[in-house]
């Protein structure tokens, strides 16, 4: 029998139960990658591709191969079902509302559909709260239970890929020139294996100085599933602190699983009412806010492609409690420029500051400019980003408008009370 194997955000060889199951079952195997020109790709566009070519190379080297569609999933998936006479579609189970669909579709086609682990550590649906209810609410009681839950084995690559013969298995797009972090699965487990000899020990003590950036900035490669979450996990069980922000990316994908329409709705509390200011919104996105802390983290989510999660949390409780706009233009903002750029996580995320999500204290505040002095004492951080205050000395970096005059180009706070911090 003929099997498709439909990749979507688990671009991999390593540990894909999907693939893996495919090629033990199945006598030919066709991979799969439909590029759905309905999904905004944002800036993750250039790093897709990467990771397509990289996912097709390591096919080709176990006589496999990759077959890229463009057009509508559902419909490109069928098309190369009846080409090649499959019988069986092995995928990766995802969380987010489109995915879902598309799943539902897919199975409801007269063709048999399985769905395989491997978005996250603990599958979604894996964890029930004791107390009744779908879904973790809590994050603490969460973590208690995914600590516990048994995991299933980290599988090897396949050795052979046995793709029938004569597939046609069409153009990738043309790569664009490199952006910031080079996509793909090879790259993907260099810098992890980089981060697990050199960076992991140094997390639970560093992981929130922004200047410092000693985090693993694993997060783009995890969103495409150019590496195992469960392996990640797995490999890095020395450190409870970074193991916590692998479950923190469970957790909000077990929310999304249980409520996909947490990028448009709030997830609880009633609705709140937003400010509409514009011209505050577009200073906010291009880091013209005259806040310097939360310019930096802007500037460096423009040039990157990626943000510090300190910095991310300071910029998005600037947006929804100090400007008092829509956590919504948050997302929307964040999820065109992040190479991580992911619904569950950003959604949730964002959420989470704006008071309306899975908070156990939504009135929580953020001072901008005490975190900014917490977390980037001596300015380095803002330093770099924000080059018309390259010359301030702290802690002016952090306050320039109380020095004398004021730094050339940079502007005027915006929220106007420099007493407010
Ligand atoms: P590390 O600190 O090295 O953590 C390792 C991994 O754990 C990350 O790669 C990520 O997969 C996971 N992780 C860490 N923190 C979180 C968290 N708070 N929630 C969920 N997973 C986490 N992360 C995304 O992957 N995609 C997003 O779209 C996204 N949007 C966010 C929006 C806001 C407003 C905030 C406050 C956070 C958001 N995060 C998002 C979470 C977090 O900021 C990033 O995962 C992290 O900064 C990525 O850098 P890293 O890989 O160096 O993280």
């Amino acid at each position: 029998a003929t099997a498709i194997v439909l990749f979507n955000r688990d671009l991999r060889v390593h540990d894909h139960p999907a693939l893996v199951a495919a090629c033990e079952r199945a006598e030919r195997v066709v991979p799969l990658f439909v590029l759905d020109p309905a999904v905004p790709a944002g800036n993750r566009q250039g790093f897709l591709l990467e990771c397509l070519a990289e996912l097709r190379a390591a096919l080709r080297a176990r006589d496999g191969d990759l077959v890229v569609r463009q057009g509508d999933v559902v419909h490109e998936t069928m098309k190369l079902a009846a080409e090649v006479d499959a019988t069986t579609i092995y995928a990766g189970a995802d969380v987010s509302s489109l995915a879902r669909r598309r799943e539902e579709h897919l199975a409801r086609e007269r063709i048999e559909y399985l769905r395989f682990p491997g978005v996250t550590v603990v599958p979604p649906d894996a964890l029930r709260p004791s107390g009744g209810g779908d879904h973790y609410r809590v994050f603490t009681p969460y973590w208690r239970a995914w600590t516990r839950h048994p995991r299933r084995p980290v599988l090897p690559p396949p050795r052979t890929v046995p793709t029938p013969p004569g597939l046609t298995a069409g153009r990738l797009p043309p790569l664009q020139p490199p952006g910031p972090v080079p996509g793909g699965e090879p790259a993907a487990r260099e810098r992890a294996d980089r981060w697990l000899r050199h960076g992991l020990d140094g997390y639970a003590d560093g992981h929130d100085d922004l200047a410092g950036d000693r985090t693993s900035r694993l997060s783009p490669y995890l969103r495409f599933g150019c590496l195992s979450p469960l392996e990640l996990a797995r490999r890095a069980e020395r450190s409870e602190p970074f193991v916590r922000q692998l479950c923190w990316r469970d957790f909000h994908h077990q929310v999304t699983y249980a409520f996909p329409r947490i990028c448009r709705e709030n997830y609880r509390h009633p609705e709140r009412r937003w400010r509409q200011d514009p011209d505050a919104l577009q200073a906010w996105q291009a880091g013209m806010t005259g806040l310097p802390i939360v310019d930096a983290g802007m500037r460096q989510l423009l040039a990157e492609g990626w943000m510090h999660n300190r910095a991310r949390l300071i910029t998005a409780a600037y947006l929804v409690k100090h400007l008092g706009l829509d956590w919504r233009e948050g997302v929307r903002h964040f999820f065109e420029h992040l190479l991580d750029g992911d619904v569950a996580d950003n959604s949730g995320n964002w959420q989470w500051v704006a008071g309306t999500g899975n908070d156990t204290r939504p009135n929580r505040t953020f001072n901008p400019l005490r975190q900014a002095k917490r977390y980037d004492p001596a300015g380095h951080y803002v330093r770099r980003y924000v080059p018309e205050l390259a010359g301030v000395p702290a802690p002016y970096v952090h306050e320039p408008w109380r020095l004398p005059s004021p730094p050339a180009g940079y502007p005027a706070r915006l929220d106007g009370a420099a007493d407010q911090g």
